[in-house]
Formats: structure tokens, C-alpha cells, sequence
């Protein structure tokens, strides 16, 4: 090993190639440099030998003239798996038939080789660089910027794919950091939300109605979250403003009917202590000329007065008090709205689209719903399937053991069913002992062996009622939503099926 610097060899270098008169060519200058240098000069790179080689290769399709530019630039590299991989490419081009410019479906020619960079191949990683965008937020303009120029890179007609690799490698690079700081962000707003969610509850201690929103929004915006959940956190925080707002109004007018008979009061008192005060002066003086009477005669107008005055002051103390009887009555009035207001509140609070005893979405809750699972199944091109099920002999359970039994069996059948369904799939009491099943993304055949293995679940999963084990069956339709039914139509078909169902022994599933 020389112990001389590069600078000292790569000068010497110069020297000798002047001394030997040689061309001053990468290779010479690589040869004579390791030669100063005493060390091993690596294999020879025949550059020029396979330029020249690669300046006769026809270039006829883009598929050959992509492949001959990237064995260019594999030879200006060095690279000689650069060269081979583009020469392995540039052969699959050269199967094409003569006259045929367009570049054939390609195999690879060895297993080693992997798949080639066909446009077809590149545009679907373009594809999946166009769908996975909006999932990435448009914080990183730079990221963004990224992957435009990936993608159009990735559409032109000959792709560089030495360019393209670097350009992948960056774009993968940020790519990381952008989808950890995602998901760092969404964690955080979702943690904010339970904070902003919580402190709202701590506020509103003594205020049931907000106290059971606010219990049901922490609730529904708990991980893990789908689409369906926030559009419930969403509906439900609507319903918290409006009803919010609403009660708001009423306080309101509230207060100003309050103030106004505040106001009107005092005006009263006032116009009260002036009477009273008119009518003090009108009886002293009727006093002093008592006092100054000789005669009989003399005291009969002054006694008249006094009477006057006194009728008077009494007519005043009366209207007085008629008014502020209205007042107080218009007050107990607006007071007994805002409480029935309240009562209505609380009335309709977590409930309004649940039912509360088996906390399935109500009728209310389900026209929603199925209206929502409609429109998402039509946009995205899939099934929905809908069941309808119907308990068996429920009338006889209510008989047998108590009204509260059948409510519990109504429970214990909601919870079960919530367990064996998809978290994507939704339940509502349709009536009494009648619930839907909402299966989206569901054909006929595997609604139905969802809703048979409800049926096997119930029977590993028995009502206990005192001890006893009681089995409840239940009788279903399901019905495939075709292209252009409406939610109504689709129930009915189930109804229809889940009519059959009964007729045929009970304890069945039919597809309508
Ligand atoms: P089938 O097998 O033909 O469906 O018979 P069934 O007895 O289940 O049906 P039927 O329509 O004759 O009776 C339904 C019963 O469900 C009658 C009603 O009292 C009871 N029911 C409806 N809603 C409730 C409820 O919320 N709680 C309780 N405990 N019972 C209910
Ligand atoms: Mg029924
Ligand atoms: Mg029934």
C-alpha cells in the first residue's frame, strides 16, 4: 500500500499517462492510477466495447429504446448488474413480432430476474401512489409535490428507471415519516376530543340531558373508530348543539320575562310608595283639620275625604296586586315550559335514535341507517343484504315468566347478536320482538349463514332466567337489496320470507 496521498498519486497518475503517451481515458487513468498506487486495479470495465454494442442494438419500440437507455446509463455506471438487467429486458422487447411496435405482455425470463418495469406494471404503482394520497392529509406540500412528480415520471412513454428508482426511494423515505406523523396527529385530536369531551361532563354535572350526550359521544369516539362510529359521534353532537341551542332560546326569553317583571315591580312599588305618600298627606291633613273642627258640620267633607282617599289608595293596592299576580303567573308559566322543555330533553337525549332497552337503533335510528348503507352500497357497487327477525313463541316466554323475563330475553338476544355481527353491520328493533339485521357488503347466501349461526349462537348462549335455562329461537328473512329497491320493498321481501319461516315450523332462516 503506497503511503502517498490521492493527490500525490493522481498527480504521478498524469505524469506516467504523458510519459507513455497514452490517451488520458477513465480506463488508462484507472489502470496507471492502481499502478502508483500499488494497489489492485478492479476488473476491467470494457465501457467502450459496450457502448459500442449497445450503439448497434435496434431500437424499434419504446419497450427497446427504454431498456437501451437504461444499459447506457448502466454502462456509464459501471454496473454490471445494471447492464444485465437491461439487456434481460431489452431481449423480452426483442421477442416482439417484426412490424408489431407495441410492447407484448412480458414474462420474466429467470425467476432471478423479477418482474420487468412493463407500463402497465408502472402505472399501478402510480395508481397506488394516486390512492394512497388522500389518506396522507396535505400538511407536506413537499411530500406531495413528491409524489406528482413520481407519478408523472411513472407515466411517461420511456421511463428512466434508474431516476425512477432514486425518485421511489426518496418518496418511500418521506413517505414513512408522513405516515407515522398521521397517525401521531390523528392519535392526538382523538385524545383532545376525549379531553374537550370529558371536561364538557365535568361542567355539566347537574345537567343529565348533556351528561348522557356527552357519555354517549366518549363512548362512540373510543378506538377503534370506523366511518360508521364518527358518523355516529357526528350525529350525535348535532343533536347536542341544536337541543342546546334550543333550551338556550328558552332561557333567554326566560330571563328578559323575568327582568321585565322585575322592572314592572318596582314601577308598582314606586307608584305604590307615591300613592301611599299622597294618601299619608291627604289623611294628615284630614287629621289636623279633625283637630281643628267646632262643629259637626265642618267634619262631614273632611271625612268625605278620607274616605275618597282611602277607597283610592285600596283600588291602587288591588291593581298593584292583580298585576303582579299575571306577572307571576306569566313567570310560572314560562318556568313549567322550560322544565317540560327540559323533561323533553331528557326524554329524547341518548335515546333519540335507540332504543333503550336493548340500546339497538330504534325505527327512527334504522331509516337513517338503511337510507346511509343504501347510498354507500349503490356509490361503492356492492350487496346489502337486510334480515328481519322475529322471536318464536315470545307471547308464551311474557305468559310463562313475567313481562320483565321477555324484556331481558329482548336484551340478552341484542346482546348476542351484537357479538356475532361484523362491527360494519348494524341492529335495530323493528317492534316488539322484531329486530333488523343491516348486512352491507353482504350477498343472500352469506346473510343467511350469518344469520344461522345467530341461530346456533343462541343455543350455546342460553337466557338464564332463576337458573333456568331458557332457549329463544327466532324465525328470519334476509333479502339481497337489488340495484334499484327501495329500503321498504327490501323489508318487505324479508317479512315475506320471515312469514314463510313461521308457516314452515318457526326457528328457520329464508332467503327472500
Ligand atoms: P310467533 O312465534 O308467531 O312470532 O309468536 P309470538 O308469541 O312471538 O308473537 P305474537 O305476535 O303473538 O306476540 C308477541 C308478543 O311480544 C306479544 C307482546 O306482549 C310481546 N312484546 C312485544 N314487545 C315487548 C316488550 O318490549 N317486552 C316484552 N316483555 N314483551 C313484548
Ligand atoms: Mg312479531
Ligand atoms: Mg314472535
Amino acid at each position: 500500500m503506497s503511503d502517498r496521498s490521492p493527490s500525490e498519486i493522481a498527480r504521478e497518475t498524469f505524469k506516467l499517462l504523458a510519459v507513455k503517451r497514452l490517451a488520458p481515458t477513465p480506463d488508462n487513468y484507472q489502470v496507471l492510477y492502481h499502478e502508483v498506487a500499488g494497489t489492485l486495479a478492479p476488473a476491467h470495465f470494457p465501457s467502450e466495447h459496450l457502448r459500442k454494442i449497445a450503439g448497434v442494438l435496434p431500437a424499434k419500440n419504446p419497450g427497446q429504446q427504454k431498456h437501451l437507455g437504461l444499459l447506457n446509463s448502466a454502462i456509464n455506471q459501471r454496473s454490471w448488474e445494471g447492464v444485465q438487467n437491461a439487456l434481460i429486458g431489452f431481449a423480452g422487447f426483442g421477442m416482439v413480432s417484426s412490424g408489431n411496435t407495441e410492447p407484448s405482455p412480458l414474462t420474466p425470463l429467470s425467476p432471478a430476474a423479477g418482474p420487468l418495469a412493463t407500463p402497465e406494471f408502472l402505472e399501478q404503482i402510480a395508481r397506488l401512489i394516486e390512492n394512497a394520497l388522500p389518506a396522507l392529509g396535505n400538511d407536506d406540500l413537499r411530500f406531495i409535490e413528491q409524489a406528482r412528480e413520481l407519478v408523472n415520471l411513472l407515466r411517461q412513454p420511456a421511463v428512466d428507471l434508474i431516476r425512477m428508482k432514486t425518485m421511489l426511494g426518496n418518496f418511500s423515505h418521506r413517505l414513512s415519516f408522513t405516515a407515522e406523523d398521521q397517525s401521531e396527529i390523528r392519535a392526538t385530536l382523538l385524545h383532545l376530543l376525549h379531553m374537550v369531551f370529558e371536561n364538557i361532563a365535568e361542567l355539566c354535572l347537574d345537567d343529565r340531558w348533556l351528561k348522557g350526550q356527552i357519555d354517549a359521544l366518549i363512548d362512540a369516539s373510543t378506538p377503534p373508530l370506523t366511518l360508521r362510529r364518527l358518523d355516529d359521534v357526528q350525529r350525535r353532537l348535532k343533536d347536542v348543539i341544536f337541543k342546546q341551542a334550543e333550551a338556550k332560546g328558552r332561557a333567554y326569553e326566560a330571563q328578559a320575562q323575568m327582568q321585565q317583571l322585575l322592572a314592572t315591580f318596582v314601577d308598582r312599588l314606586s307608584l305604590m310608595t307615591e300613592s301611599s305618600s299622597a294618601y299619608h298627606g291627604t289623611i294628615e291633613e284630614c287629621a289636623r283639620q279633625i283637630e281643628q273642627a267646632k262643629t259637626l258640620e265642618e267634619l262631614g267633607p273632611v271625612l268625605q275625604n278620607a274616605i275618597a282617599a282611602t277607597r283610592h289608595m285600596a283600588s291602587e293596592t288591588m291593581r298593584s296586586r292583580d298585576d303582579l299576580q299575571a306577572m307571576r303567573a306569566k313567570t310560572e308559566s314560562a318556568e313549567a315550559e322550560i322544565s317540560k322543555l327540559h323533561h323533553e330533553l331528557d326524554r329524547v337525549s341518548a335515546q333519540a335514535r335507540h332504543d333503550p332497552l336493548t340500546g339497538a337503533l330504534n325505527r327512527r335510528g334504522l331509516d337513517e341507517a338503511i337510507q346511509r348503507e343504501i347510498s354507500t352500497a349503490r356509490r361503492k357497487g356492492t350487496h346489502l343484504c337486510l334480515a328481519l327477525l322475529d322471536i318464536d313463541n315470545f307471547k308464551k316466554l311474557n305468559d310463562d315468566l313475567g313481562h320483565e323475563a321477555g324484556d331481558a330475553a329482548l336484551t340478552h338476544l341484542a346482546n348476542v347478536t351484537r357479538e356475532c355481527m361484523r362491527p360494519q353491520d348494524t341492529l335495530a328493533r323493528y317492534g316488539g320482538e322484531e329486530f333488523v339485521i343491516l348486512l352491507p357488503d353482504t350477498e343472500l347466501e352469506h346473510g343467511i349463514a350469518t344469520l344461522t349461526r345467530l341461530q346456533r349462537e343462541l343455543t350455546k348462549q342460553f337466557f338464564l332466567r332463576e337458573n333456568m335455562k331458557v332457549l329463544i329461537t327466532f324465525s328470519a328473512g334476509v333479502a339481497q337489496l337489488t340495484p334499484d329497491e327501495t329500503a321498504i320493498d327490501g323489508i318487505k321481501r324479508a317479512d315475506q320470507a320471515m312469514y314463510i319461516a313461521k308457516r314452515t315450523g318457526k326457528n328457520r332462516v329464508l332467503g327472500g
